[in-house]
């Protein structure tokens, strides 16, 4: 179970198969560093092992433990690329600055898995490639034009024909599909901890139980004051993302955390592991409230999908996460469901993660719209750059000014409503 969590968001087949990972400390005293990180989920965590890396004293402030964010939580997928396709990120940035962000986000999965190998991270990463099935002809043209888009930066996906992406998901409900082969799959939390691992043997501390609860920015830098201590730093990095609060008000108003959840049977039989997702691809279907599944290590059929702000909604939403796997999967026969469980994603207005300075010593990077393992990796080593003295006109992504999302106080009934509007398209077909 999840500690410290509401019951229909705690019960993680991530927490259950956790590997023993050490008990971070909480910071008691005053201690100085180059660079203060707020947050251990991947973002922070890949900041703080590349900054170690490179010889830079770095210290990490959790205000629960490693992971306990989405980052220990989500669909283990590592997907490659942003939200929008790759003309529409030239068409707003540019070829240069543009072409930088693909090869950044693009190279998201084979940056964690290169991690996950060179730290012997014990996670079931596999790099099969992630499919994109489509629901119906509309969706398939969609996914025909990504794969022109990719092509033209030197990306070859494969656009699959029905029979094909029968066989490699195992269900007939889709009409084609494409496979892009740099997405790979993992445990998130075990990866999440080993990126802790990795970054404590490099020389990061990291303090667990010590919430930041207010930041000060001086002459000589930046001052973080937690319940017993206080850190003395010359740069500071957020990565908080959707668990964003009042240490920097702006930030949480720039976000709109929206509920995500996931499901879990119990390993399945041999035979059955053998009809669904047979090479262990991940998947991500395409209607706008979609639905993702992989199948985990120890052959268990994980499906994820939107939540609600409210536990009753959300317990509803899980219930029907299980109805559709088992619909889509006959397959899974009778074996039980064991966990369901959540979190929260990051929306951002315009769907881009935001790099956004929170002062001239601060960075902050956010903002993920659920697409954050992989990408939330490369944007640490991004935050690295930054915290090392890169300028930002030489970072792979754009530092942009905060923006906060008009009527923010009302986000709860503005995302319900864009939810039903987009289940009613999805039912309609338009
Ligand atoms: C159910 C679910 C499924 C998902 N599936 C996928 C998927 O399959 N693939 C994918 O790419 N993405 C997925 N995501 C999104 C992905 O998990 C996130 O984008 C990513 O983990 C964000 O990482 P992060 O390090 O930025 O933030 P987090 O992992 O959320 O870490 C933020 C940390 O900051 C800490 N914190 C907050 N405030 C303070 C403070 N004041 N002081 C100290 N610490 C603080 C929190 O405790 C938390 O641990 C999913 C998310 C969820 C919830």
């Amino acid at each position: 179970m999840i500690p410290h969590e509401t019951p229909v968001l705690a019960n993680s087949l991530w927490t259950a198969t956790a590997a023993p990972a050490p008990r971070y400390p909480a910071l008691d005293g005053r201690i100085e560093t180059q660079v203060v990180i707020i947050g251990a989920g991947v973002t922070g965590l890949s900041a703080a092992l590349h900054l170690a890396e490179r010889g830079v004293s770095v210290v990490v402030l959790e205000a629960a433990t490693p992971g306990w964010g989405a980052s220990g939580r989500n669909g283990g997928q590592l997907n490659p690329g942003l939200k929008h396709d790759p003309s529409a990120v030239i068409a707003r940035f540019g070829a240069d600055l543009g072409g930088r962000m693909l090869r950044l986000s693009g190279g998201a999965p084979g940056l964690a898995m290169d991690l996950v190998a060179r730290h012997a991270i014990g996670c079931d990463a596999v790099a099969p490639g992630w499919i994109q099935p489509a629901h119906d002809a509309a969706s398939l043209r969609a996914l025909e034009a990504r794969a022109r888009d990719w092509a033209a930066q030197g990306v070859e996906l494969s656009l699959l024909s029905r029979a094909e992406v029968a066989a490699k998901i195992g269900t007939e409900v889709y009409t084609g599909g494409l496979l892009d082969p740099r997405g790979a799959n993992l445990h998130p939390l075990n990866y999440t901890l080993g990126l802790a691992r990795a970054a404590a043997a490099a020389g990061a501390q990291i303090f667990a139980q010590t919430p930041a609860n207010a930041m000060e920015t001086t002459m000589a830098g930046v001052r973080i004051k937690t319940p017993r201590g206080l850190v003395s730093a010359a740069r500071a990095l957020i990565c908080t993302n959707a668990e964003s609060g009042p240490l920097a008000p702006a930030l949480a108003r720039s976000l709109v955390p929206v509920r995500s959840v996931q499901v879990a049977t119990a390993p399945l039989p041999e035979a059955v592991r053998a009809a669904i997702l047979p090479g262990r691809q991940a998947a991500s279907d395409s209607r706008r409230v979609m639905v993702y599944y992989k199948m985990d290590g120890a052959g268990r059929f994980v499906i994820g999908g939107r939540g609600d702000y409210s536990d009753a909604t959300t317990a509803k939403l899980q219930a029907n996460l299980r109805r559709v796997a088992r619909q889509m999967f006959p397959q899974l026969g009778d074996t039980p469901f064991e966990h369901a469980w959540g979190g929260h994603v990051a929306m951002t207005a315009d769907h881009y993660p935001h790099l956004a300075p929170l002062g001239p010593r601060v960075m902050s990077a956010t903002g993920y719209n659920g697409r954050g393992l992989a990408l939330g990796t490369a944007m640490g080593r991004v935050l690295a750059d930054w915290a090392s003295g890169v300028p930002e006109a030489g970072l792979d992504f754009p530092v942009l000014p905060l923006r906060e999302i008009p009527f923010h106080a009302l986000r709860k009934p503005a995302v319900r409503a864009a939810v039903v509007l987009f289940r009613l398209r999805d039912a309609l077909g338009i």
